[in-house]
């Protein structure tokens, strides 16, 4: 089940004042009591409670900072409640899917108001704009009202007709052997009206697609897979019912130095063999500049240094985590005849123990003793 917008379930605009909600709070919570609704005590007790979790979040600062930024999935994040309690719509595969495809429900009557459909856009982000917040515009399309037949869909100067299959009812009554059974009429497809004359603009629809420029500001440390709702700017309402939501759906592009877990990055910095066993200093790269590592004696492959907070700084708070990198020592390659005699010389004045390869010393003991037991 997708939940309602909080301000709306209070009847409130987004700029309410603490002491307007406060208000709001009360009088809605005295006409949803239980108590109050002894005739219809489940119903209310369900608007009470739905009253009652819109306020409890909209009265907290904080969380109401959070809501106002990432809608329910925004709160759900603060309260630990995962992101399984996301509901209401899928994942759609391409960016508006959902209106394209027909996501509008089939107006029984013809003229109840619905609310218009949430909209998704998928946004990719740069682990740079990502991690020091960033504020882009982007173009959606949107279907508003169509300005020359003021959303009737009739040509301008005719109007549409009362459909005479249904008398203007959207239903019609078929007869099925014993059985009458009410249907969608088929003739106005349940609008209750002929459109003989359709409008040029609009092609009969009433609404035309047209595309607006919205700015999304996205905070710092935001990841794959967050929302950022833009309340009120997702599909128009049908029949002068409220507008969706628009959801931005963020996706960070891959790096190609550093990787990401949750607030702290990762990446791989090769040094050569000589630093590797002398020791030596390096330029390691961090999204705010170089940062000096040393590097001391006999390091090997494998070995991380962590650069504490030069990771990201998470979006629902706590602290910006470290930076780790993980040193790889690189085998020289396009050795001139030179170079390799100086290797020559340098092996022969390599014992053949512990003292200079511990790794490999206790990997042919190893080695050996498999041989061993694998003999008896
Ligand atoms: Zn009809
Ligand atoms: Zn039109």
């Amino acid at each position: 089940m997708s939940k309602r917008d909080y301000y709306q379930v209070l009847g409130v605009q987004k700029n309410v004042s603490e002491e307007e909600l406060k208000k709001t709070y009360r009088r809605l919570a005295m006409k949803y009591h239980p108590d109050r609704n002894q005739d219809d005590k489940k119903n209310a007790e369900e608007q009470f409670k739905e009253v009652k979790e819109a306020y409890e979040v909209l009265s907290d600062p904080q969380k109401r900072a959070a809501y106002d930024q990432f809608g329910h999935a925004g709160i759900e994040g603060a309260m630990g409640g995962g992101a399984g309690g996301f509901g209401g719509f899928g994942d759609i595969g391409d960016i508006f899917e959902s209106v394209f495809g027909g996501g509008f429900r089939s107006s029984g009557g013809g003229h109840r108001a619905f609310r218009g459909a949430d909209l998704r856009y998928d946004l990719t982000l740069s682990l740079e704009e990502i991690v020091a917040g960033t504020e882009v515009k982007i173009r959606v399309p949107t279907q508003v009202v169509c300005e020359k037949c003021h959303g009737s869909g009739a040509r301008p100067g005719t109007r549409p007709k009362t459909c005479p299959s249904c008398n203007g009812q959207g239903q019609v009554r078929v007869t099925q052997g014993f059985f009458s059974v009410q249907q969608t009429c088929p003739s106005c497809r349940g609008t209750g009206q002929i459109i003989s004359e359709p409008c040029p603009t609009c092609r009969g629809n009433g609404r035309i697609q047209q595309h607006k420029t919205l700015s999304v500001k996205v905070p710092a440390g935001v990841d794959s897979g967050d929302r950022i709702r833009l309340s009120g700017e997702g599909e128009a309402g049908v029949n002068g019912g409220p507008p969706g939501d628009l959801y931005v759906q963020i996706q960070v592009r891959p790096h190609p130095i550093f990787s990401r877990e949750d607030s702290h990055l990762f990446c791989e910095v090769p040094i050569s063999i000589v630093s590797a066993a002398l020791g030596g200093e390096l330029e390691a790269p961090t999204l705010d500049g170089r940062v000096v590592l040393k590097i001391p004696p006999e390091t090997q492959t494998g070995k991380v240094f962590r650069i504490r907070g030069k990771g990201v700084k998470p979006v629902r708070g706590g602290l910006t985590g470290d930076l780790h990198c993980r040193v790889v020592v690189e085998t020289p390659i396009n050795l001139t005849p030179h170079q390799k005699e100086l290797f020559r010389e340098f092996e022969k004045t390599m014992h053949k123990t512990k003292r200079h390869s511990p790794k490999q010393s206790s990997w042919l003991d190893g080695v050996k003793k498999f041989f061993e037991d694998m003999k008896l």
